[in-house]
């Protein structure tokens, strides 16, 4: 694949599904202002269509809703409605797995946050930092499909995943135990009812210990011979959910192959850039992770924005007396965790020259 040397006259024309819920409104809000990119479709469900989007769409964002796409009526989320090139998919997960399937087939590109193809053979789960070499997947769903699909993981592996990347390359992995602590806003919206959460903890979220579990091995997997070699170390996952609004936390025991100091780790994680900052994709930011020295970071109130929600914070690395070390880390769900690492992903397959319009 070679580099793509961009000079834009016309933006890529845009849809996205799902457009209405929590993660369809982070895309609107990020993709109006996109260098790259331009919103010409909106999809949601049967509720919505033929409403203003501004009408149907109940907006949670402390942003307004931009004037252009407040008008724009919903459609169904079917291939025969949409004129776009490429479309980012943030749609319920029970209908997630066939529409997205019906755009692939159709000859659209398919960006994901769904949890429905990610771990299909042939589908990369991408992240641009760590695993940009799985885009070579792309070849083998082409000769199924006109178009294809292209996924980004659950929104605390993202995180987990970007985190562990140096540690796993340098020092080999051998286990990793990790306890949640995610934000409402990961359920959606309406979501958790208020009377469930506030002053509370859920210590269950459905699925997402599983996910959490595979994902990683999944996204720090090598590609040879046209498929992907899971890493083999094992996790254990415990998933919270807690009464804040953006920023999941997760507190990590690892243990290594080869035995780190601490501040060879640090130097690990503040060294670390991958393809997206190589490439100098609009949303990439300079630094995916930044470590904090203070004992009390990070913080969702403080760090979950950290250069607009695209960097990892992490923070109180120590001995474990179990296994090797401990840290905490914090990541905003919609943003990288979502719609935000999403747009990471298309930028790269953009540049990539993966995508023509
Ligand atoms: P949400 O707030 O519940 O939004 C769901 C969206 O799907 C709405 O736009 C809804 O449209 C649409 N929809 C529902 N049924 C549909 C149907 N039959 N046909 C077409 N559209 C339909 O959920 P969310 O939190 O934004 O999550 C969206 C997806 O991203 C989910 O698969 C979720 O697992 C994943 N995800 C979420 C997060 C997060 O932090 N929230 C992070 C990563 C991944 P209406 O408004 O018309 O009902």
């Amino acid at each position: 694949m070679g580099v793509r040397d961009l000079n834009f006259r016309e933006k890529v024309p845009v849809g996205i599904l799902g457009a209405t819920g929590a993660v369809g409104q982070r895309f609107v809000s990020l993709l109006s202002s996109h260098p790259w990119f331009q919103i010409e479709f909106l999809g949601a469900s049967e509720n919505s269509v033929g409403k203003a989007y501004g009408k149907a769409v109940h907006w949670t964002l402390s942003t307004p809703i931009p004037e252009e796409v407040a008008q724009i009526p919903i459609q169904k989320c079917v291939p025969e409605a949409a004129k776009c090139t490429l479309f980012f998919s943030a749609l319920d997960s029970s209908v997630a797995y066939d529409t997205e399937l019906s755009f692939a087939k159709r000859g659209f590109v398919v960006v994901s946050n769904t949890k429905a193809h990610r771990m299909d053979p042939d589908v990369p789960l991408l992240i641009p930092e760590v695993n940009a070499k799985h885009l070579a997947l792309i070849e083998a769903q082409k000769k199924k499909n006109k178009g294809f699909i292209v996924t980004n993981p659950n929104c605390s592996v993202i995180a987990l995943s970007l985190a562990l990347k140096p540690l796993y390359d340098r020092f080999g992995l051998e286990a990793v135990e990790v306890v949640t602590l995610q934000a409402i806003s990961g359920s959606g919206h309406p979501g958790i009812p208020s009377l469930d959460i506030m002053d509370n903890v859920i210590p269950f979220i459905s699925d997402e210990e599983e996910k959490i579990e595979t994902e990683p091995l999944k996204i720090l997997g090598s590609f040879d011979s046209g498929k992907i070699d899971y890493a083999s170390f094992k996790i254990s996952a415990q998933a919270n959910r807690v009464p804040v609004t953006d920023g999941h936390m997760a507190c990590l025991s690892v243990k290594f192959k080869e035995k780190p100091s601490e501040k060879s780790i640090i130097d690990a994680w503040t060294g670390f850039t991958g393809e997206a900052q190589v490439l100098e994709l609009p949303f990439a930011p300079a630094h995916p992770l930044q470590y904090f020295e203070e004992e009390n970071y990070p913080q969702p109130k403080l760090h979950r924005d950290l250069n607009r929600g695209m960097t990892v914070s992490i923070g109180r690395l120590r001995k474990c007396p179990i296994l090797d070390n401990k840290f905490v880390i914090l990541s905003h769900n919609t943003l990288r965790g979502a719609a935000g690492g999403a747009i990471l992903n298309a930028e790269l397959l953009v540049k990539q020259g993966l995508i023509f319009w």
